[in-house]
Order: C-alpha cells, then sequence, then structure tokens
C-alpha cells in the first residue's frame, strides 16, 4: 500500500450515463440518448485496479440508470462480492412496473449480496407522489429484506406546480430547497434559483478534495473528485497510480477550490462571473469549469456532466 495523507475506501462505477429519465436536477445529465456504458471486461480491470489501492471495501454501481444494463450490472456486481467487496447500487427503481417485475429484477440481486439499495424518489423523478415506480422498487426491496434507502431531494417551495412551470418555461418561478446546482441543473435550473454575489463563494461545501474518500470512474475511464473534475485516467495510468499521485494543492482544479472555494477558481481560470449572481457555490464552479473545458483536457470531462453531449 502506497503511503498518502487520504484513505479511498469507495469507487463508484458510472455503470452508464444513460437514463429511463432525463431530470432537471441531474448532475451528470443523464438520458435516454446519453453513451457511455461499461463492459464487464472494463468493470474487471477497475476492480483489480481498485483492489491494488489496498483501501476500497466498498463499490457502488449508478449512473444513470445501471438496471438498464441488467446482465452487466449483474456481472458487475458477482465480480466485486466475489473480490471480497460490498456493494451499493443507485436506481430510479424504473423496472418496478409491478411488485412481480420489482421481485424478478431484485431477486438475483438479493442473492449476490448487497449492503445499499438507494433509491432515487422525489418529485424530479416522480410526480405522482402516491404511486409510482421507485415507490414500488423501494417497498419490494424492503419485503424481501434488502438495505434500503430512498435519496429523496428536498424540494422546498419547488412543489409540483413550479416544476411543470419550469418545465414550459414560464420565468419568475423560484427552484428551492436541497438542488445542488451542477451538471443539468446548472444548466436548466440556475435561471429560476435566487441569485447571490459570488465573491461569497469561499469554500467548496460538499466534497472533501484534500482528503477525498470516494472516487467516481465512468466507462471512459475518467476519475472523478466530483463530478467532472478528474484525477485522471484508469485506461492510461491506474487508479492506484493515480491516486498515489494526487496532489490536491498541485491540482490545477482542486488547488484553488482548496485555497478559495469557486471564488478563486473563478479568479485563476480567468472567467468572470454573471453580474446578476449565482445560485450557489457549485453553479459557480460548474460555470467556471464549463468555460475553460478547452484548456485543461483530461481534466475537466466528461463532456456528459458539462451537458455538452
Ligand atoms: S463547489 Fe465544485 S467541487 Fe465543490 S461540490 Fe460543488 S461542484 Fe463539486
Amino acid at each position: 500500500m502506497r503511503e498518502r495523507g487520504f484513505m479511498i475506501t469507495q469507487v463508484h462505477f458510472i455503470l452508464t450515463y444513460m437514463c429511463t429519465l432525463e431530470c432537471e436536477h441531474c448532475f451528470v445529465c443523464g438520458s435516454p440518448a446519453a453513451e457511455g456504458t461499461f463492459t464487464p471486461g472494463q468493470i474487471a480491470r477497475v476492480l483489480d485496479q481498485a483492489m491494488q489501492i489496498g483501501t476500497v471495501d466498498t463499490v457502488y454501481f449508478e449512473g444513470g440508470e445501471p438496471f438498464l444494463f441488467y446482465p452487466v450490472l449483474l456481472e458487475g456486481i458477482r465480480m466485486a462480492r466475489d473480490r471480497g467487496l460490498s456493494v451499493g447500487i443507485v436506481s430510479n427503481g424504473y423496472f418496478a412496473t409491478s411488485d412481480e417485475n420489482a421481485r424478478c429484477f431484485l431477486g438475483p440481486i438479493k442473492e449476490l449480496g448487497i449492503t445499499d439499495f438507494s433509491v432515487s424518489d422525489d418529485i424530479f423523478h416522480y410526480e405522482n407522489r402516491q404511486e409510482n415506480a421507485a415507490r414500488r422498487a423501494t417497498e419490494t426491496a424492503q419485503k424481501m429484506g434488502l438495505p434500503t434507502l430512498v435519496l429523496a431531494l428536498d424540494p422546498g417551495g419547488s412543489g409540483p406546480d413550479a416544476i411543470a412551470d419550469v418545465r414550459e418555461g414560464k420565468k419568475g418561478v423560484i427552484m428551492e430547497g436541497g438542488i445542488m446546482f451542477r451538471g443539468r441543473a446548472a444548466a436548466k435550473l440556475s435561471g429560476n434559483a435566487n441569485l447571490h454575489d459570488w465573491h461569497q463563494f469561499t469554500s467548496c461545501p460538499y466534497e472533501d478534495l484534500v482528503n477525498p474518500t470516494r472516487l467516481h470512474v465512468d466507462a471512459y475511464g475518467n476519475l472523478q473528485i466530483c463530478q467532472g473534475i478528474c484525477m485522471g485516467n484508469v485506461w492510461e495510468k491506474p487508479l492506484d497510480a493515480l491516486v498515489g499521485e494526487y496532489s490536491p494543492k498541485d491540482h490545477p482544479i482542486c488547488g484553488p477550490l482548496v485555497t478559495g472555494g469557486p471564488a478563486r477558481l473563478a479568479e485563476v481560470l480567468g472567467y468572470t462571473p454573471p453580474a446578476e449572481g449565482v445560485a450557489d457555490a457549485c453553479h459557480l464552479c460548474w460555470l467556471a469549469r464549463k468555460a475553460s473545458r478547452g484548456k485543461f483536457p483530461g481534466v475537466l470531462e466528461p463532456a456528459q456532466v458539462y451537458c455538452d453531449k
């Protein structure tokens, strides 16, 4: 095991960027047309690389919607379990068109053994709050004894009417609640947020960029510290080496973020934020990075996260 100041315990596979839905708040701009899906062979390569780190004990399969590539998902879980890793899955539960179908999809997964089945169920995913596929998937999973968690974005005052108005392009609708304005949320929802002076965003509120414990990897090999900020590419250099070489202060994007947050990043990148303000720290961070993508190939990847593809 290499000497380093931080310990990576989780590797999250973005199994695919493809999704059944196209939510306005999606960090990775998932959609039915999105490209970038792992093969079983690629998963095996990354798992072997992850084992070399010596501290990884858990992997997640997420997306996009990982159940879209069900045989690949099952094979990925099996390979991870064979290596002694705990496995979690994040899904929107679309497959639970009935209790019977939910059991069909979840039965083999229960047999392989997972420690977390997280289901996205909020107003952006499903406007029908009484009955929807995510709820059915959650209830069936619970009945089957799977460890289940509901991931629900608190929409605050942004109820179904507000979201319908935004979808119709109405002006003056304010989005509230726990939205983080990255990815498609930055592109589509920030115009409906309360805006703030960008100078105040002097730290990253969500990610520990100095001592990361979790990394995301996609089928293109992008090893992401936060969505769209890469440590390197696992198809070019093994995960273990990338983690060993990571120096937050020397990273062209994480360095400024660590010293002065998105405000410092914007200054360093020479980005002029919108005069009317930004929705939150992530919005400023995403805008500054998106404007500078051409200067940092291999770092500000993939295009999907910047809604460029
Ligand atoms: S400020 Fe930037 S690095 Fe921090 S969580 Fe938001 S998008 Fe990620």
